[in-house]
């Protein structure tokens, strides 16, 4: 069975495409099938998976629009042992150009349908925005990964997207649920930190992943090497935190980690 989770917060800079891509790569190096989706007009999950968004002749963009099949636009990141499903400042048109289309929300589902056997799981990279790109990726996932900063205005924003959920759920996708809230750039010696995932904890209780992902300056170097941390620099505090959040996500979905595939 594939797993297809859209990593999402309209709020931008929360860790979305850092969990993206180390989540990837941590599942890839557990022997799991894996495609990520850029949903980012930005193409920060391509840039970061080692791919140049200049340089694509198709990507999602294509897919949403009818223009091209999945199979066709996919691509193989270059670290990582996952495929990627690029995207580039292209896509920011096609908010515009799908308002008109039929079945504007369901494009990607659809479009995922040929591909998803192959896959063990289908992570979504989602715009920091609650977009018409972000419906889809919402309407075609199973379940939502919520990354967060533990600051004030984090759990404000939160009930924005709860919400919405809530109504994609009531609409378009039943079987939606929220598969996980993780902490990001966390620092444990901020006082406002600790605070705010004591209260997410107690409000989301066991929906709050156990692994907490530190501030790590490595996390953030490694997209301008094109690999995720996980493999650009696997001893490092963050990449390990990403391994331990894959083996979460596995023991969720009622998995076990595999020996790495060759
Ligand atoms: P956007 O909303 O723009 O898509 P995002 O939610 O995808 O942003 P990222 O791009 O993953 O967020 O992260 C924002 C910035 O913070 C990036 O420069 C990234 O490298 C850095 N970053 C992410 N996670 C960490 C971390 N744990 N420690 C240090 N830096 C991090
Ligand atoms: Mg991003």
């Amino acid at each position: 069975m594939t797993r297809i989770l859209a990593v999402a917060n309209q709020k931008g800079g929360v860790g979305k495409t850092t969990t993206t891509v180390n989540l990837a790569a941590g599942l890839a190096e557990s022997g799991k099938r894996v495609l990520v989706v850029d949903l980012d007009p930005q193409g920060n999950a391509t840039m970061g998976s080692g791919i140049d968004k200049r340089a694509l002749a198709q990507t999602v963009y294509h897919v949403l629009l009818g223009l091209a099949t999945v199979e066709s636009v996919l691509t193989r990141a270059a670290s990582g042992g996952f495929d990627i499903v690029p995207a580039n400042r292209e896509l920011a048109g096609a908010e515009v150009e799908m308002v008109d289309l039929e079945h504007r929300e369901t494009r990607l589902a659809l479009a995922l349908e040929r591909v998803r056997e192959r896959y063990d799981f289908i992570l979504l990279d989602c715009p920091p925005a609650l977009n018409l790109l972000t419906l889809n990726g919402l309407v075609a996932a199973h379940a939502v990964v919520i990354p967060m900063q533990c600051e004030y205005y984090a759990l404000e924003g939160l009930s924005d997207l709860v919400n919405t959920i809530r109504k994609v759920k009531q609409s378009l996708n039943p079987a939606l649920e929220i598969e996980g809230l993780l902490r990001t750039m966390f620092d444990p010696r901020n006082l406002l930190a600790q605070q705010v995932s004591a209260q997410l904890e107690q409000h989301f209780g066991a929906k709050v992943y156990q692994t907490i992902i530190p501030r790590n300056v490595r996390l953030a170097e490694a997209p301008s090497y094109g690999a995720p941390a996980v493999n650009f620099d696997p001893s490092c505090k963050g990449a390990q935190a990403y391994v331990q959040l894959a083996g979460e996500v596995l023991k969720r979905a009622g998995l076990a980690p595999e020996p790495a595939r060759a």
